[in-house]
């Protein structure tokens, strides 16, 4: 599978520019689009998903134009939405048994080895006479997924899926995500959520202000930011000084103070040590030194 997205923007009705010349190539396997919140990540996700036309530019998928092939491009499309909700009172299997019967499985047995199959798959089998809106948090976004994948979609696309779940539940949708992206599909996950991104995601893209900044993989994205981050031992009074001149990632008290680790251009007047940059070190010193001076709104 193969996404092109090509010159697109889109204007809202209110002349606000949402996306601004996005140009971004997507291969199989699990692309992260991370991005802070504003930046752009649901529209262009509305746009995949044939919610939304674009202003301008368009999205091919294998070479062929979403916006003139939008019933082919949406039968082998998963979405799991932002605001993911039931609408009806189903028990948790029924509402699966639906979605599949939405993606076209007309035979009914076929259809229910599908419900089962997925029900094992994310967790809920033990849980699927349960009505779908008694379920937990965690579960509902299993729930959601496991709606989004029904029917073997080639392109999945799920949007921001992991906010307000649990440590525990958060690992156990990336590691649902991953085991999916060995096959020949196309998972795109949108996040303002950089945990969400380093730990499955072969390929990445930074989003801000409706444009892309970065395109390539998170050990590249995590490279650029080398030579920038710092560790240093200072006092409580020391600790308010550094965090108005630099952003502050991490500080653990000890016995003397605080050991920190900070991002920087360069450090002038502290005695630090050099540190291995990580992907969220790098997402805050792509915000803070690079995004804002190299992309100037037009
Ligand atoms: P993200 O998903 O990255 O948080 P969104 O795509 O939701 O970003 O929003 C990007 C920007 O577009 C935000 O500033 C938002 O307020 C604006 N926006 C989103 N939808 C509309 C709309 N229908 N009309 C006008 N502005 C919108």
């Amino acid at each position: 599978m193969n996404i092109q997205i090509k010159d697109l923007s889109q204007v809202y009705k209110n002349d606000f520019r949402a996306l601004n010349k996005v140009n971004l190539e997507i291969e199989s396997g699990m692309f992260g689009l991370l991005g802070p919140n504003g930046a752009g990540k649901s529209t262009l996700m509305r746009i995949l998903v044939t919610l939304l036309n674009p202003s301008h530019g368009d999205i091919l998928v294998n070479g062929k134009s979403l916006s003139k092939n939008r019933s082919e491009v949406r039968s082998y499309l998963g979405y799991l939405p932002q605001d993911f909700r039931f609408f009806s009172k189903l028990k948790t299997w029924e509402f699966l048994d639906y979605a599949a019967s939405l993606t076209g499985i007309k035979n009914k047995k076929e259809r229910l080895k599908a419900v089962d199959h997925m029900l094992e798959q994310v967790g809920l089998f033990d849980v699927r006479n349960r009505y779908a809106n008694k379920l937990s948090g965690g579960m509902k976004r299993r729930l959601g997924i496991a709606q989004a994948l029904i029917g073997d979609p080639k392109i999945i696309i799920v949007d921001e899926p992991t906010t307000g779940l649990d440590p525990e539940e958060r690992i156990r949708f990336r590691n649902i995500l991953s085991n999916l992206s060995q096959q020949d599909v196309i998972i795109i996950l949108s996040t303002h959520i950089v945990g969400d991104i380093s730990s499955t995601c072969q390929q990445m893209a930074l989003l801000n202000k409706g444009q892309v900044h970065f395109q390539g993989t998170p050990e590249m994205f995590v490279n650029q930011s080398s030579g920038h981050v710092f560790n240093t031992n200072v006092t409580f009074e020391q600790l308010k000084v550094i965090g108005e001149q630099y952003p502050v990632i991490t500080s653990v008290p000890g016995a003397n103070g605080y050991e920190i680790e900070f991002v920087a251009d360069e450090v002038k007047g502290w005695d630090t040590k050099l540190v291995e940059p990580n992907l969220e070190h790098a997402y805050v010193y792509f915000m803070e030194y690079i995004a804002n001076e190299k992309f100037q709104y037009q």
